[in-house]
């Protein structure tokens, strides 16, 4: 049985606390010490007698820990964190103010088992799943330090600065984090248990309490977890990588297509709305002259019709040993502009993080590529999936 007490909920706190033979509203000051006020040091518990700090300790109980090894922070206000976990896997998580809100895309898993053709950490082996303790402690984490990364890198020319006006306080401790998105290095519905149990706890009004329409779980696909996701009493906001108008290029691009092909992917999402009523968004990753036509827009008009949802259309991000270009500003404007006149909420997310390699599709927690084949359906698509 994992005996870290960040992972666990108000009631499983209480059951091991009433386990122990003391009173059950103890694991509310546990709770809160841990999620309201990061305590990381049982000893330091003073609303619970020191003999009973003691016998959670003889019985294995922690409250655990990452540690930071790395921050990079970029001009454009985005900061990324290389964290450690017990073991000493690494993982990543990316910082990301703007306007009022402050953003932390958490990961998942450690690599991606996903292999997405346009991804960096699809390019990395998978190592293993993280714990809900671990997902939750990367906020937590971030939080508790402050924010005087080293910034590592030049503006990006060419492009707008999206600059922060993050406000430090005078110790330079960071602002809350107001809002998660699951969308760092893994494929959250394949450690569906973990992530549902880390947004339990940090929706919890007792403990940190973020609120459950400011976050919001990304994944590549998987269609029966998507289902599953329907029925919890508890629902953050769906976003869906698609990425491909059409099975076939959809094929190369994301291999979990293969399993769970366009048909499956959108039935699953119909289902998930027929018991929400909840809108999803459609992520996008923009490949110069892969997927990013004036066709292949009309084509996903064509396919998503009936479906609530908006778009997120996302420069394609490089890294290393990818062959794909991401696509020119003009290109990305034109296959806006198709998804506008029919209708469609678009949003074009302008890269962050790029030049510290914290943007979509970048991290790989300093691991070395996987030694296997990179698609590059450049050339293998010639012709428009018409
Ligand atoms: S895009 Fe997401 S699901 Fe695909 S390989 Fe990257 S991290 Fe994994």
């Amino acid at each position: 049985m994992n005996k870290d007490l960040k992972d666990k909920t108000l009631e499983e706190l209480e059951r091991i606390v009433v386990g122990l033979g003391q009173k059950k509203y103890l694991a509310g000051y546990l709770f809160k010490f841990i999620h309201a006020q990061n305590g990381r040091d049982l000893s330091t518990l003073s609303t619970l007698s020191k003999a009973f700090r003691a016998q959670l300790a003889e019985q294995g109980y922690f409250i655990s820990q990452i540690k930071i090894v790395d921050c990079l922070s970029d001009p454009d206000g985005s900061a990324k964190y290389l964290f450690e976990l017990a073991d000493g896997e690494r993982i990543e998580s990316v910082l990301l103010p703007d306007e009022d809100r402050l953003t932390l895309c958490v990961s998942t898993q450690v690599g991606c088992p996903m292999g997405c053709a346009f991804c960096a950490t699809g390019n990395i082996q998978f190592r293993r799943n993280l714990t809900a303790g671990e997902i939750i402690d990367q906020v937590y984490a971030a939080e508790a330090s402050s924010l005087k990364c080293e910034v590592s890198s030049e503006p990006d020319p060419g492009f707008p600065l999206q600059t922060s006006n993050l406000k430090l306080d005078s110790s330079g401790a960071l602002p809350r984090i107001t809002n998660l998105v699951y969308m760092g290095m893994g494929e959250p519905l394949l450690n569906y248990d973990a992530v549902l149990r880390s947004i339990r706890i940090l929706n919890h009004t007792s403990g940190r309490n973020i609120g459950i329409r400011h976050i919001t779980v990304s994944t590549s696909g998987v269609a029966p977890a998507i289902r599953q996701l329907a029925k919890e009493e508890i629902r953050p906001r769906l976003a869906i990588s698609l990425s491909a108008p059409a099975d076939g290029l959809r094929d190369r691009l994301m291999p979990i297509n293969h399993k769970y092909p366009l048909a499956e992917l959108l039935n699953a999402v119909r289902a998930y709305q027929a018991e929400t009523s909840q809108r999803v968004t459609f992520e996008y990753v923009m490949i110069e002259a892969v997927n990013d036509t004036v066709n292949h827009a009309r084509l996903l008009v064509k396919l998503l019709r009936g479906l609530m949802y908006n778009v997120n259309l996302i420069e394609h991000n490089p890294f290393t040993g990818c062959e794909f270009t991401g696509s020119s500003r003009e290109r990305i404007q034109k296959f806006a502009d198709v998804l506008k006149e029919a209708g469609v909420e678009t949003t074009i997310r302008f890269r962050m993080g790029r030049g510290i390699k914290a943007a979509c599709g970048q991290l790989q927690a300093g691991y070395e590529p996987a030694k296997r084949e990179i698609r590059n359906p450049n050339t293998e698509i010639q012709n428009k999936p018409e």
